[in-house]
């Protein structure tokens, strides 16, 4: 997408997959050039979304990302959205009423369920049945999105033992 191009350098190197690789990094700080140095805040920013199995907000990113780069701040982790959006590697997820979150990328057709009580989102595998058949006659479906609300299962453990 043409958007990628406008970043600054340190981006244009030759595929999204080959730069975000993270594993390939030496860990030796002698061998840390400049390049690796700018580039290791949003590999932490990339590596967030890619280990977390959910979609995470660009300050849910931020906080795990900070584990592995105190200094890191959240300009970083809108610059780092928006190239990987770009790249096709990050999916917006949307929850009304919600900020954006993001979503490493994944091939299988899925939908989400937003806890209530922690407020995280979580992929939920599979898709309901009779979409199909509630689209009036005439109408032609393109896309859809399905979100279930509820608590998440450590959510739904905290209120069980609330209430005994
Ligand atoms: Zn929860
Ligand atoms: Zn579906």
């Amino acid at each position: 997408m043409s958007d990628v191009q406008c970043f600054p350098c340190a981006f244009l190197l030759p595929h999204p997959l080959q730069v975000y690789n993270v594993d390939v990094m030496p860990d030796s700080d002698k061998s840390v050039s400049i390049v690796q140095r700018r580039t290791r805040p949003r590999q932490a920013v990339t590596n967030a979304f890619r280990e977390a199995a959910r979609p995470l907000t660009p300050e849910e990113a931020c906080a795990l990302a900070q584990r592995k780069h105190r200094a890191l701040g959240i300009a970083t982790v809108y610059r780092t959205i928006k190239h990987l959006t770009g790249a096709g590697l990050l999916i917006p997820v949307r929850v009304p009423g919600h900020p954006t979150r993001y979503e490493w990328v994944r091939q299988d057709h899925h939908h989400h369920f937003h806890c209530q009580s922690c407020n995280k989102v979580y992929p939920i595998a599979g898709c309901p049945r009779g979409i199909q058949a509630l689209t009036p006659r005439g109408f032609t479906v393109k896309h859809h999105e399905v979100t279930l609300y509820g608590l998440c299962p450590a959510c739904g453990l905290k209120r069980k033992s609330k209430r005994n």
